[in-house]
């Protein structure tokens, strides 16, 4: 993180990893052995934690589930790395393992050499904390605290502590697998919590009031350190109780604090911290050879310093170099131009994108897509409807926003083999994604584009006779279906006027092999609506008479949309051979108080969800977001969620609505932007950068529906889902 906000604890790691050196080098120790170890055992005990702190901070809060796996592997890396460096010098000393026991030991627990346990504490303690936090904050929380407890009895409270023998006992066994308590179980829970509980609290903190407080116990930390040495209690010095609160008030003070740190710090500090017991050995050698052994081994403040320096720059330059030498590897590589670079990257259409992003780790606003709820759509749908009347699920508009690929693919595996879209760019599209069934353009396309009709095997609606005539006269031969208008006025030719509908019939090159009306008032209960739709079906009856009376036979039938399949097929579903279902196959109603006939279940397909890009406090009379819309009348905390109108949220719902956040609901202020959206998040403490905003399905106990958001935005399910974005990553969720 080179952002500004973290400036201050990115720069702390350079101190804190002197201070490491300064506990393995003692600078005040040839002057006052007392000084030191209030130095040296107790103030810089600090360090450790802060970089456990760090780690918990940046890699365990909400939603780091990739940055917590990223940092596993670089951490498993560089402690690899650093055991294979001290090999040579723990061979040197004798102090290999001499059996498989000792080093499972020395690899789990005490380090391949006298400073690198750090890093099987931070692994375990990683793992062990990322896991309970599964479970429940509060059970780290018990873990954590009861285990640092544990490590200081076998730490610096050891004296009075094992006074009980059987205790005694107990810590014998932890020492048999591990030198100390300050290991990846008993010691780096606690503070990786920390880290954790500081990114879930972060916004909502005064961070001024720390400065004192550390002042306080700063002091109080020596005082502890001394006592429990000066009692002889102590059997190792690196866990004090109040390491706790000063490291807490440490790393809330560095967050609040402003600072900019060049990017080379991380990695220098590190360095430093894998490196200075060999620039010990370096120091002390060289030392000796020049005769120099008493100015820079014996004045310790000399040493100290002398082996901070050469670590630092040791470690700076091998950053520098490594840096150079990524550069040279990237060019060598690739040789083209960021174009081409890209275009070897792209995927081949935007649904494989969505195949290829399957972690919502990595998305800013993202659909996820239930198929296991579609498939129970369709059975749910088919039970209404004879068997002879199959679904020809309508997956225009990129299946109502749910992703036309997608969709058709999962119920072609179904065993749905007719689909109906709006217009000819969308069945070009399925069939380019390998759809092989009938794919029926509801809409009108321009005769001008029979050759993609042809080329793409679609079957094309007829407009009315003058359309037919047109496309007719072009001289290809195509697949269509005749529309009918039986009262709704829309697209199809005049159901009074029969002998046109012959006409199309007759007309050659068409190879007519369907006719269809549609409904449009078959979702209302009112008398008239009930009234209107009773008398369209029955005028789609008399076409469908006349033309067989005409000789005419041979051709598919459809009329109903859902509602006609849900309020409809039980008086009149045998006489057709398809249903167009929409909406009700994705498992919304259009409005959420639709009452419907049919005694069917239907379960959401689509959630629409989006992160939290960050957390801000209002005070009162502040406002937020564009026109100044909205004002804070006291104090509030807000959230940016990264979703806006260009990815299909209504702006119509500006001040309006709700996101849901882990089973909260937070209501929407201000206007709705283009690419963001502000809720108002006052009291919901799991509202943090890089948690999920839920827009559309369930969090916790909490759901909003497709059709409650529409109801919010005074439309219907059907217009906010076909409008979801092409921005939005589309996840199956098989
Ligand atoms: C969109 C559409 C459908 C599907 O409508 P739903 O109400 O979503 O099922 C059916 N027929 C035609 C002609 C359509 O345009």
């Amino acid at each position: 993180m080179k952002t500004k906000e973290y400036g201050a604890v990115d720069l702390f790691r350079l101190p804190a990893a002197f201070m490491v050196v300064a506990i393995h080098t003692g600078p005040f120790a040839a002057w006052n052995g007392f000084a030191d170890f209030l130095f040296s055992y107790c103030l810089c005990r600090v360090a450790v934690p802060f970089f456990l702190i760090t780690t918990g901070f940046f890699v365990l809060g909400p939603g780091r589930g990739e940055a917590l796996c990223r940092y596993l592997k670089k951490t498993l890396l560089l402690y690899a790395a650093a055991t294979l460096l001290y090999v040579p010098v723990s061979w040197y000393a004798g102090n290999l393992p001499g059996n498989a026991a000792e080093a499972f030991r020395q690899l789990l627990f005490d380090g391949t050499f006298y400073h690198l346990w750090y890093f099987p504490a931070a692994l375990l303690g990683c793992v062990l904390t990322a896991f309970l936090l599964k479970r429940s904050v509060k059970a780290v929380i018990l873990f954590a605290v009861c285990a640092y407890l544990v490590g200081l009895g076998g730490d610096s409270y050891y004296g009075i502590v094992c006074r009980a023998g059987w205790i005694n006992t107990a810590y014998d066994g932890i020492y048999f697998v591990s030198s100390y308590t300050r290991n990846g179980i008993f010691y780096a829970p606690v503070f990786l919590l920390m880290g954790t509980l500081i990114c879930r609290g972060r916004r909502n903190r005064n961070r001024r009031r720390y400065l004192p407080v550390l002042a306080v116990f700063l002091p109080l930390l020596c005082a502890e350190g001394a006592f429990t040495f000066l009692a002889g209690w102590q059997r190792h010095n690196s866990m004090y109780l109040l390491l706790l609160p000063v490291c807490w008030c440490l790393f809330c003070l560095l967050l609040s604090a402003k600072a900019k740190a060049p990017s080379w710090v991380r990695g220098v500090s590190m360095l430093i911290y894998i490196l200075h017991p060999l620039v010990i050995i370096l120091v002390r050698g060289a030392a000796k050879a020049a005769g120099l052994t008493a100015l820079f081994v014996e004045n310790s403040f000399v040493h100290y310093l002398t082996v901070c320096l050469v670590s630092f720059g040791i470690a700076l330059f091998a950053v520098y170099a490594g840096a150079r030498l990524k550069c040279c590897i990237r060019v060598k590589k690739s040789p083209e131009s960021p174009a081409a670079r890209w275009e070897q990257k792209k995927p081949q259409n935007a649904s494989d994108r969505a195949v290829l992003t399957t972690d919502k780790e990595s998305c800013r606003a993202w659909i996820e897509l239930n198929l296991k709820n579609l498939a129970w759509n369709v059975g749910q749908l088919q039970g209404l409807l004879p068997a002879s009347c199959k679904l020809m699920p309508a997956v225009k508009a990129n299946a109502y926003g749910h992703g036309a690929v997608e969709i058709s693919r999962a119920l072609q595996k179904l065993g749905i083999s007719d689909f109906c879209v709006a217009s000819e760019e969308e069945g070009a599209l399925l069939r380019e994604a390998g759809i092989t069934g009938q794919i029926l353009v509801l809409g009108y396309t321009p005769v001008s584009k029979i050759d993609e009709l042809c080329r793409y095997d679609l079957t094309q609606t007829i407009v009315d006779l003058d359309y037919a005539r047109d496309l007719s006269a072009l001289g290809r031969r195509v697949a269509v279906h005749v529309g009918v208008d039986t009262g709704m006025h829309r697209l199809g030719e005049d159901c009074g006027r029969i002998e046109k509908i012959l006409r199309i019939f007759h007309l050659p090159n068409l190879n007519v092999t369907g006719v269809f009306s549609h409904l449009c008032a078959s979702d209302g209960v009112s008398e008239e609506e009930r009234e209107f739709t009773e008398m369209q079906i029955a005028r789609f009856a008399e076409v469908v008479a006349a033309l067989r009376q005409n000789g005419i036979t041979g051709f598919q039938t459809h009329l109903f949309g859902s509602y006609g399949i849900l309020n409809y097929s039980r008086s009149c579903g045998e006489s057709y051979d398809y249903a167009r279902a929409g909406i009700a196959l994705y498992g919304v109603p259009s409005s959420p108080g639709d009452r419907v006939e049919a005694p069917v279940t239907l379960r959401p397909v689509l959630s629409l969800k989006a992160k939290i890009a960050c957390v801000k406090t209002l005070k009162k009379g502040e406002t937020a977001g564009y026109g100044l819309a909205y004002t804070a009348k006291e104090e509030r905390i807000i959230a940016v969620i990264s979703i806006g109108y260009a990815d299909g949220v209504p702006r119509t719902l500006s001040g309006r609505g709700h996101v849901l956040i882990r089973g909260k609901r937070a209501p929407v202020i201000g206007r709705i932007c283009m690419d963001q959206m502000l809720v108002d998040v006052t009291g919901i403490a799991d509202a943090v950068p890089g948690e999920t905003a839920v827009l559309i399905g369930s969090s916790g106990a909490e759901t909003i529906s497709a059709a409650e958001l529409a109801a919010e935005a005074d439309t219907i399910s059907n217009e906010i889902l076909s409008r979801l974005g092409s921005r939005l990553t589309r996840l199956v969720l098989e």
